[in-house]
């Protein structure tokens, strides 16, 4: 079971991946519209505004929403809509039952994130046994911990067990949790804000902190202010003793920009590296997934699966989730090989075809169907609006889904060079994040390409 605020963080990843999927009015009127109320096992509870809309996105949202649920890959599989004024939230008593590990609500750390659900492997031993030195002498052993290690491989995991184990054994120091993403944001605001005392309140809340945790270090932006100040936080707590836990994609050395002085304090502690795992610790991550969610999945499933991944561990665990909801629609509750080498025969060929590997010809025949417009329009340098938007469009698309061209070679069928793809392609990603309605018809664009 999710906290609150768990929940509404994990809504918004699922409507994140929605967006894309359905008409923007379709996704204002009826998605946008549900409440993520409370979790059972793996199943979302949702609540309607009323029973006709409850009915409506029944029929047609429910699999669409499912499958988000699949992809988000946080172990829920399946989603309940009740009409709002009819859900009764279940009593606390039931939820302990499904989750042991439930914390108070208040807790910022996942419960499904602990030491206990962490498999140890020669990959991450090393990693582990530091983290669970400094939760047993915070600020004491190393100093600051930096956590190491590609996407998806188990460093913010790893983050939240300490914070979890922390909360258990040392209840009365303050632990704060934060990726830098959010100090940078929180930083801004106060800066914005343009009063003193946001400012002081912003220090205040890191200063005080016993532990400081900070994920994703590799994303702090360039910006003095913002450096200087994660300088300051950082000098002031490890002067006083306090513990600082950093995780970052790469190892200081490679973070750049990275002011001089921020690397030597982080390279000041011990290094911790998580690599990528074996085959025995990805079966056992697979097993150890199955148990806690009660996922009944063959063992030759689970070896299928762990063989045949080979970039995450939030890869994998996709593909696994991909199997037991395989399974799920046909009506069983037990999945099977065959669920598997299904699983991962779309996932993998969708993955291929949306990848990279589409051809340049077929992108500029889909742009020019999907705008009406002709070839010889499209690759000339016609200024009108409505053909410059679809070249820039294409060039982004171009980007995106032939990786094995290099930019130059885009640009040069439009007769341009490689620095007006950059542009068009980064133009097209900042349009993006505003225009809803060009997400969509890029997502079509793309389809359409990919032939799904
Ligand atoms: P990162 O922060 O390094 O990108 P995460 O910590 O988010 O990666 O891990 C991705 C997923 O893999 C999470 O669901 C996490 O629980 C799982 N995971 C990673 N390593 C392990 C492990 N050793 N044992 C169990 N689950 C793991
Ligand atoms: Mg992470």
């Amino acid at each position: 079971m999710l906290t609150d605020f768990d929940l509404k963080q994990y809504w918004n990843e699922v409507l994140e991946e929605l967006s894309g999927k359905v008409s923007a009015i379709s996704f204002d009127v009826w998605i946008k519209t549900l409440k993520p109320e409370y979790t059972k096992d793996t199943t979302l509870v949702l609540s309607s505004p009323s029973a006709s809309s409850q009915k409506l996105v029944l029929k047609n949202y429910k699999n669409l929403i499912c499958e988000a649920l699949t992809k988000t890959n946080r172990g829920f599989l399946d989603v309940e809509i009740l009409v709002e004024d009819q859900v009764e939230k279940p009593k606390k008593e039931e939820t302990v039952v499904a989750a042991e590990e439930e914390k108070p609500k208040e807790s910022q750390f996942n419960p499904r994130l602990t030491f206990d659900n962490f498999v140890v492997g020669s990959c991450n031993q090393f990693a582990v046994a530091a983290a669970k030195a400094v939760v047993e002498e915070p600020g004491k052993s190393y100093n600051p911990l930096f956590v190491y290690g590609g996407v998806g491989l188990g460093k913010t995991h790893l983050l939240h067990a300490i914070g979890n184990q922390l909360e258990k054994e040392r209840p009365d120091l303050n632990v704060i949790y934060t990726t830098t993403e959010n100090f940078t944001n929180e930083l801004i605001n106060a800066i914005q804000a343009n009063r003193r005392s946001s400012e002081t309140e912003f220090r205040k809340h890191y200063r005080n902190a016993d532990v400081l945790i900070v994920d994703d270090i590799q994303f702090i932006i360039s910006k003095i202010s913002t450096q200087e100040e994660f300088f300051n936080t950082f000098n002031e707590l490890i002067q006083k003793g306090k513990q600082v836990i950093i995780s970052s994609d790469k190892p200081p050395k490679d973070i750049n920009p990275l002011e001089e002085r921020l690397r030597s304090r982080f390279e000041m502690g011990l290094l911790a590296d998580i690599g990528y795992p074996d085959i025995e610790t990805k079966i056992a991550i697979l097993m150890k997934k199955a148990q806690l969610e009660r996922c009944n999945v063959s063992r030759e499933a689970i070896e299928y699966i762990a063989e045949r991944s080979t970039s995450s561990i939030r890869s994998m665990e996709g593909y696994f989730a991909r199997t037991v909801f395989g399974a799920k629609i046909q009506g069983r509750n037990y999945a099977t090989l065959e669920d598997a080498e299904e699983a991962l025969r779309n996932a993998v060929s969708t993955e291929e075809k949306m990848d990279e590997n589409a051809d340049m010809e077929a992108v500029i025949d889909a742009v020019c169907k999907y705008f009406n417009i002709s070839k010889t329009d499209l690759l000339s340098a016609k200024r009108q609006k409505e053909i410059a938007e679809a070249r820039q469009i294409c060039m982004y698309i171009a980007c995106e889904l032939t990786k094995k061209y290099p930019l130059s070679y885009i640009g040069s069928r439009f007769k341009r060079d490689h620095s007006t793809v950059i542009h068009a392609r980064e133009k097209i990603k900042q349009d993006i994040k505003r225009d809803k309605m060009l997400k969509i018809k890029i997502q079509d664009i793309k389809n359409m390409v990919s032939g799904v």
